[in-house]
């Protein structure tokens, strides 16, 4: 019988290991590789704030897994993993118990409501195609009766570009709604220069998308909101992108964590004792730059630690030496929808026009090859003047 190399999570950084594991089969001949995943298609996430807007079709950012594996000649599994098993080296899932030999854990992260059960229950999220055509199609529904107030919880990256594509959607539509955008700390954007937080904030003011910091979502019932402050919003719409957590199953894993991110070393193996079977990459991985803070969650990174973990395994095998993972920051850009992307592409501040064509190039360069001519396509609609 065959060993198992188990890969958990197909999403940028598990992808990226299948995808090189399947490459280099030969020197895997004693060894099945199985891609788990709870989902059954692999999703473009960068591209889902425009599945709300409305221009993109979901099929264009949707890789079906179980025919991606037969193609690669891996076995693809659609379930939810509940548990890792570290001593008897194995992982449960929802039904059923599959052995490794070798374990990459690539798993990424979901929206974080900090356990308010109330908030997770009534507010929209952001983690997946579902839940970006249910914001669609749930905006168009309500504005359709009567004005709605959008408010989106979380002034980061992802809480603007929802915030700028609702807006886009519902005025393409002519149907009437106001958008507000709150933010717990005294400022949005916290990670970014003034310069950048000055343009999206002339850019928001422009939008009329207001903007309250120092605040959060504290109720959120039926179509009422209110802030901690104490301010109640009526026809709310309440969309909550206020941070993230990593899946159950890492929080539950007993090893060291940064902020339960899974803490690795250089090579990408898991923290602890007898643990250089086991690796993490993207999102799961809290992977410690030279600044000493854990490396920010982006797809670059993620398809980088995914290609390390999977070469990893290989070194291993053949008794070869195994590599460290040395991270390349190109920077990040800030998508506003209307022509305007403001950010910092290797080391330098670019313009919001061209890191508005930067991020669609690379959302173009980073899709998978079958999806190509359909995100060219919708992209090539985008960036018409
Ligand atoms: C709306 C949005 C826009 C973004 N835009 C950008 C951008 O423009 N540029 C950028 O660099 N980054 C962007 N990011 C961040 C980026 O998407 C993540 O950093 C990246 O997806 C991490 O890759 P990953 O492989 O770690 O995880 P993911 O790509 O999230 O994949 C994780 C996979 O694991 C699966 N999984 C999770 N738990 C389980 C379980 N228990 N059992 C089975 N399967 C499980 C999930 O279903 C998923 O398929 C964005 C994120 C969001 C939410």
């Amino acid at each position: 019988m065959k060993k198992n190399i188990v890969i958990i999570g197909a999403g940028f950084g598990g992808i990226a290991a299948a995808k090189y594991l399947a490459k280099n089969k030969k020197e895997l001949k004693d060894y099945a590789i199985h891609l788990i995943d709870k989902k059954k298609n692999y999703e473009f996430i960068p591209m889902l704030p425009d599945l709300i807007a409305g221009w993109l079709e979901p099929e264009a950012i949707s890789l079906n897994l179980e025919k991606f594996s037969q193609k690669k000649g891996i076995n693809f599994v659609c379930d939810s993993v509940q548990k890792i098993d570290r001593e008897k080296k194995k992982i449960i899932t929802k039904n059923r118990e599959i052995a490794y030999q070798y374990l990459i854990i690539a798993a990424g992260s979901k929206t974080n409501f900090f356990a308010n059960t109330e908030l997770s229950l009534n507010c929209r999220k952001l983690d997946s195609v579902k839940d970006a055509l249910k914001i669609k199609n749930d905006l168009l529904d309500k504005a359709q009766q009567k004005k709605i107030n959008i408010v989106v919880v979380g002034g980061g990256y992802t809480g603007l570009e929802i915030a700028t594509n609702a807006h886009f959607l519902l005025t393409k539509n002519k149907l009437p709604f106001s958008i507000t955008v709150v933010e717990k700390a005294p400022e949005i954007l916290k990670m970014v220069s003034d310069r950048i937080k000055q343009i999206a904030k002339s850019e928001l003011n422009r939008l009329g998308i207001k903007v309250i910091t120092g605040d959060s979502l504290q109720k959120y019932k039926g179509e009422h909101a209110q802030l901690e402050s104490g301010r109640k919003i009526k026809n709310a719409f309440c969309i909550w992108s206020a941070g993230v957590e990593t899946s159950d199953f890492i929080q539950n894993l007993e090893a060291k964590k940064d902020k339960g991110r899974l803490l690795v070393d250089q090579n990408l193996n898991l923290k602890g004792k007898n643990e250089k079977r086991v690796f993490v990459a993207g999102d799961s991985a809290a992977f410690a730059t030279q600044a000493g803070k854990s490396l920010r969650m982006a797809i670059m990174f993620a398809i980088g630690q995914g290609k390390i973990a999977a070469k990893n395994i290989i070194n291993s095998l053949q008794g070869k030496k195994i590599s460290s993972y040395q991270p390349i920051d190109l920077g990040y850009l800030i998508p506003l929808t209307y022509k305007k992307a403001p950010g910092i592409v290797i080391g330098a501040p670019v313009g919001p026009k061209l890191g508005y064509f930067l991020h669609y190039y690379m959302c173009f360069y980073r899709s998978e090859f079958s999806k190509k001519s359909k995100v060219w396509n919708a992209v090539r609609r985008r960036l018409r003047p």
